[in-house]
């Protein structure tokens, strides 16, 4: 296994952006189950935790601090 430079559990960049992903998957999974929700909120929630996904996995390639 490679040495990762950076320890995720000191790196609050990392840590910042992993909570976002969560949030959003979670307000996301929280309006679902409240009403359904139309064709075109459903791919907004979607693009929104891709992005949150995509900002993460950025900071992990540059940060190097992927688990
Ligand atoms: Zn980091």
């Amino acid at each position: 296994m490679t040495q990762t430079p950076c320890d995720v559990l000191s790196c609050v960049e990392h840590e910042r952006l992993e909570f976002e992903l969560l949030e959003v998957r979670t307000r996301g999974q929280y309006l679902t189950r409240l009403r359904s929700l139309t064709r075109e909120e459903q791919a907004e929630w979607d693009r929104r935790e891709q992005r949150a996904l995509a900002s993460l996995v950025d900071h992990e390639l540059e940060h190097g601090c992927n688990r």
